[in-house]
């Protein structure tokens, strides 16, 4: 021990970062390695978007602004929001965010605390699990399995509720697996909440545009019986492809938002000024970028489910949204975690062992295609050879 208080040693890491430093490791050593591990589209930020920082920078806002962000922005964030769920939000109980993971951040430290219980995705974004063990609540996991297209099943997550019950975390399109959460499930959930009045939802929706075939998005603050206890975490990380711009959103309830903003008032102050006027123009300018993206992840996606069907011992469902496949693996005398391990040290291909989502993620691999077509052929061929071996 080195005089850390005790919640600093109960933290976890993000494996997809640790491989994406293994990665670089190994290209600094002279070789290709195609990575598929990291979530991040592979397209630059739109022009215009680029260019609106640019304005604003040369305009003079380089001070601080107002810690939730800056008004422009925030009532973009409600129109878009309105035109894509027919909600209404009130821009003062939006907090503009470093990054989606900020709202995850701020949120489990508001509600989680020993003797307290979240639920949370398994598999699922890995984030929530670390933050809910550093808190000292109690992580329950919520299976969403294969065979219900890594969907929850709204019976189950109300089984799981009880008098300890703080906030129930809900993530669609899905990382790892870009499973899409059904209506009638949501809907089961809503009405079965209406028994437990205390408990929250934070309903992470950052790939939310990110949706194939006729896939609609949902979400909770759609129903109006629980929308007081509902948290929306969304940003411009995926949808705009820039995650190093570090901007996301949270909608908080009117009655807890003054709470996420002291959080960030003693954490971030503000997000980065130019940064905000980039993500006005990202909503309100041309959208042609987006549909695009959207457009070439889903090719990328058909290829590669039907070449990993194709595959002995290898069972891939058609993901509804986001961009990544999660793919069920079986290899004998392996693990997920070597099969990434081998992947990456032998084959030079990196991607996230399924285990590292919780432990119904076992067994499977997570590949993210925001790579090219090559890239993804490659894959499958390596992938093969290493089936084959
Ligand atoms: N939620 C999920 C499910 C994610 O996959 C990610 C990024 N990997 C985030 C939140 C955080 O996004 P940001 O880069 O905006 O912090």
């Amino acid at each position: 021990m080195d005089g850390l208080n005790k919640s600093m040693y109960e933290i976890g890491s993000d494996s997809a970062f640790t491989i994406l430093a293994r990665s670089q490791e190994l290209e600094k050593k002279g070789n290709f390695v195609i990575n598929l591990g990291i979530g991040q589209p592979d397209f630059p930020t739109p022009q215009n978007v680029v260019n609106a920082a640019i304005k604003a920078l040369k305009d003079g806002h380089h001070g601080y602004t107002s810690s939730n962000g800056i008004k422009e922005l925030r009532i973009a964030v409600a129109d878009n929001f309105y035109k894509r769920n027919n909600v209404e939000i009130e821009p003062d109980n939006i907090l503009i965010t470093p990054g989606g993971k900020s709202v995850i951040f701020y949120t489990l430290l508001m509600f989680g605390e020993p003797g307290a219980e979240i639920i949370t995705p398994d598999p699922g974004f890995i984030a929530y699990k670390s933050m809910i063990d550093y808190t000292g609540a109690r992580a329950v996991s919520l299976p969403h399995r294969m065979e219900n297209d890594f969907s929850f099943d709204a019976d189950e997550l109300i089984s799981l509720i009880n008098d300890k019950t703080k906030l129930i975390i809900l993530n669609s399109p899905a990382n790892p697996t870009g499973g899409v959460v059904s209506e009638i499930e949501l809907k089961k959930l809503a009405e079965g909440l209406l028994k437990f009045p205390k408990v929250y939802i934070l309903s992470d929706e950052i790939y939310s545009r990110i949706l194939f075939d006729n896939h609609k998005h949902l979400s909770p603050l759609q129903f109006k019986e629980i929308r007081d206890r509902v948290i929306v975490l969304d940003g411009w990380s995926k949808t705009y492809s820039m995650t190093g711009w570090r901007l996301g959103f949270g909608i908080y309830p009117k009655k807890i938002f003054g709470f996420a903003e002291k959080l960030a008032i003693n954490s971030h102050s503000c997000v980065n000024s130019a940064a905000q006027f980039a993500g006005i123009e990202a909503l309100t300018g041309d959208q042609k970028p987006v549909d695009d993206m959207i457009n070439e992840f889903k090719k990328r996606r058909n290829f590669l489910v039907s070449e990993l069907n194709k595959i002995e011992n290898i069972k891939c469902k058609i993901p509804g949204g986001a961009f990544y496949v999660f793919p069920k693996i079986k290899k004998e005398n392996m693990d997920s975690v070597e099969i990434s391990k081998y992947l990456l040290e032998k084959k030079f291909i990196a991607t996230v062992p399924g285990s590292s989502f919780g432990k119904n993620g076992e067994g499977f691999l997570r590949v993210s295609y925001a790579s090219t077509i090559e890239n993804l052929e490659k894959f499958i061929f390596c992938l093969k050879d290493f089936m084959n071996e």
